[in-house]
């Protein structure tokens, strides 16, 4: 092979360091404690590969022993990362695992010692690897594209330890580890190198990926009452838009609390701050399939559906105001009723945008205004 095993372990020490940093660099702008779990593995390998150089040297118990423990070690903080970035909690058995490695390390040597030694060892890093990679399992939360690829990652990683045992567990078995351990260590270092490329890779960008996400989902929504913000609302409408044809209507509902403001002034805004909490909820359960809905800001949510009818409208706009008034009504005493007015339009072509759609439905919001509040006023643009 053109690389013989101390440059191998030279370019893991360089790799492994460069992964450590950079996840550490990561770390200080995301402050994910996944990150440091992960940094201090690659540190640890670094180290562990640097005290493998001593080998050469016959430094044997730091060279190979110890080399071999930092490497079980790194491999425990890489499951470490992983319970962190997943929030699950360990087995107590992996807790108690290194302390098992450490006291095989401190027993009296047998004729077959180094042989069970380094068999425990692959044994270890398989298990804490393949444990990792069945954490990332999608279970409920869906993971990122670089979850899964670090899930596929570490199970290929999991299973080249595990399959590295498997000579030296056959009984009987004619292979002697020895006689491959040349080989076997230039494989391993070379699927070593290639694993820290590729794990620091994906842990990154599972990170990153799922910062976004989750920038992009409080970017998206009201903090009060979790609905979409007018913003997200105009991202979405649009693919609704493009579904609406006189075969399938769409619809507009503009919702406003009537005398909110009493809330506020006799109860106080956190009062008020709850009645919000509870309209949306009353929305959220009563939302018919295909529809989405907003809070543009203050006393105003907005409710946009495909496949609509007149009958429908004044269905939804019936159940929510009556529901609303019981509420309101339960929770608050109020000099004038605390309501809902509603305006609706029906339409069965595209419209030229949300803000035209919304400001036909604000027309009709304040004619329910007008005309007495707690009602629904419904412009039906349907032809034929
Ligand atoms: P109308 O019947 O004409 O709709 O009058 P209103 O009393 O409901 O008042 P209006 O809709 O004109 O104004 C809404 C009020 O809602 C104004 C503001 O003080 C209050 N408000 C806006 N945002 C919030 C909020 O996040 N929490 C609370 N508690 N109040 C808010
Ligand atoms: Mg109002």
């Amino acid at each position: 092979m053109a690389f013989d095993a101390s440059t191998m372990l030279t370019l893991t020490i360089a790799l492994a360091a460069a992964a450590a940093l950079y996840l550490a660099v990561e770390w200080r702008s995301v402050r994910e404690s996944s990150l440091l779990c992960w940094s201090a593995s690659f540190a640890t390998i670094s180290v562990g590969s640097s005290l493998a150089l001593l080998r050469g040297s016959g430094y044997l118990f730091t060279g190979i022993w110890f080399a071999n423990g930092m490497l079980v070690a790194a491999h425990w903080l890489f499951l470490l990362g992983v319970s962190r970035f997943t929030e699950t909690r360990l087995s107590r058995l992996c807790y108690l695992a290194p302390l098992a490695w450490l006291s095989l390390l401190l027993l009296p040597q047998w004729p077959t010692w180094s042989k069970t030694f380094l068999v425990a060892n692959s044994l270890l890093v398989a298990a804490f690897t393949l444990y990792a990679s069945a954490l990332l399992r999608p279970h409920g939360k869906s993971f990122s594209v670089g979850a899964v690829q670090l899930r596929c990652i570490l199970l290929l990683h999991g299973l080249f330890y595990l399959a590295k045992t498997l000579p030296a567990l056959l009984p009987g078995t004619l292979i002697d580890l020895s006689a491959f351990r040349g080989q076997i260590i230039q494989v391993s270092l070379v699927e070593g190198a290639m694993a820290i490329m590729l794990i620091a890779l994906s842990m990154t960008g599972t990170v990153r990926y799922r910062r976004e996400e989750r920038i992009e989902r409080l970017a998206a929504r009201d903090p009060l009452t979790a609905l979409y913000n007018r913003r997200a609302l105009e991202v979405r409408a649009a693919s609704l838009f493009n579904e609406v044809s006189p075969a399938n209507p769409g619809a507009l509902l503009l919702i406003d609390i009537d005398h909110f403001k009493l809330v506020n002034d006799l109860h106080g805004h956190a009062a008020g701050d709850r009645l919000l909490v509870a309209l949306s909820e009353m929305i959220r359960t009563m939302l018919p399939e295909r529809a989405i809905a907003a809070r543009l800001g203050g006393d105003e949510f907005v409710i946009l559906l495909a496949g609509a009818s007149r009958e429908g409208i004044q269905r939804l706009a019936e159940a929510l105001r009556q529901q609303f008034q019981a509420t309101a009504e339960q929770s608050f005493r109020t000099p004038e009723a605390v309501t809902l007015s509603i305006g609706a339009n029906l339409f069965d072509r595209p419209p030229a945008s949300l803000a035209a759609l919304i400001e036909q439905g604000d027309v009709l919001l304040y004619a329910s205004k007008r005309s007495g509040r707690n009602s629904l006023q419904l412009v039906d643009g349907l032809r034929g």
